[in-house]
């Protein structure tokens, strides 16, 4: 599990964290315990950040994202781990996600704990009070006008980070000024959620995974006849292209051809009996004609008339004044 606690300081994330360590064996990795171990140590990065510390000010984002990058190798923390006032900016964030991805990690949540602002100057209060009377040496940060500037940088560069993460569906709220043990079965709360719903989605995840396969195969043999989920790819395309390139060449010479005879067919069926038409037309004054003759020709044959002298009778007996009388 890769958790990250987000939260003002005196939220709680510490002691939420140490929690969370004996429940689920993974280690807290705390940049400010990181720090002040390198202060105390008096290491480059130690000195670098005292100054800064006391001041209630952010050590550069680099040194401490070089520090979070060196611990998350170590072995104890493959198992998982939560991050405790890292990452306290977007860059950080930014810088953390990249690195998770590098190996292959991913967060699973991260946790805010909302708190009061007024409220935390008195826990502080309280806190340094009870060390004191303890006779425990006090931090150095742990004073109120510290705690204002603390308070301040978080408001100004740490608050985005709600709303980063809130965008990615990683960040759970919950209420930090309850008592520490209703904070914790909070906790416990979402993070059973959490991984209840990872196993309800594991067969889904599963079932998506074999579609995808199944898709990425089907999209291969595609690949192979030219297409890729119904996507004509560039070969095949340029192939498709030739064909109908060289299909409309062949057909239409063809098609041309045959509209061609087709149309002499037509033709030639249609002149016949245009012909026809004609020739009857012809036949039949030819016919007329001839039965005119023959029918001359059969009453000259009888010593009759030609048709020359059917003409003289006619225009005689139209001279001829038409008969008054009877025939008696
Ligand atoms: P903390 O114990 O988390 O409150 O941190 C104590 C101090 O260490 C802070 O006030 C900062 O000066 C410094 N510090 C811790 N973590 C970071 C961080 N992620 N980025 C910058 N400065 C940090």
């Amino acid at each position: 599990m890769r958790l990250i606690l987000l939260g003002p300081p005196g939220a709680g994330k510490g002691t939420q964290a140490q929690h969370l360590v004996q429940r689920h064996g993974i280690v807290q990795l705390s940049t400010g315990d990181m720090l002040r171990a390198a202060v105390k140590a008096e290491t480059p990065i130690g000195l670098k950040a005292k100054d800064i510390m006391a001041s209630g000010g952010l050590v550069p984002d680099e040194v401490v994202v070089g520090i979070i990058a060196d611990r998350i190798e170590e072995s104890d923390a493959a198992n998982g781990f939560i991050l405790d006032g890292f990452p306290r900016t977007v860059p950080q964030a930014e810088a953390l996600d990249r690195l998770l991805k590098s190996k292959g990690l991913a967060l699973d949540a991260v946790i805010e704990l909302r708190v009061n602002e007024g409220a935390l100057l008195r826990r502080v209060e309280n806190r340094i009070a009870e060390m004191k009377s303890r006779g425990e040496t006090v931090r150095a940060d742990d004073t109120p006008e510290v705690l204002s500037k603390r308070l301040e940088s978080y408001r100004a560069q740490t608050e985005p980070l709600v709303d980063y993460y809130a965008e990615k569906r990683k960040l759970a709220t919950i209420d930090g000024m309850k008592a520490i043990d209703e904070v914790m079965a909070d906790i416990k709360r979402v993070l059973d959620a959490l991984s209840e719903s990872a196993k309800a989605s594991k067969p889904a995840r599963r079932k998506m995974a074999r579609r995808a396969a199944a898709k990425k195969s089907a999209a291969k043999s595609g690949k192979a006849n030219g297409r890729v989920a119904g996507k004509v790819t560039r070969k095949a395309a340029k192939s498709a292209k030739a064909k109908v390139a060289k299909k409309p060449a062949k057909r239409p010479a063809k098609t041309a051809v045959r509209a061609k005879a087709a149309k002499k067919t037509v033709r030639s069926k249609v002149a016949p009996a245009k012909k026809t038409r004609k020739s009857a037309k012809s036949a039949a004054k030819k016919a007329k004609k001839a039965v005119r003759k023959s029918s001359v020709a059969r009453s000259a044959a009888r010593g009759g008339r030609t048709a020359t002298t059917a003409k003289k009778v006619t225009k005689r007996r139209a001279k001829t004044p038409k008969r008054l009388t009877k025939r008696g």
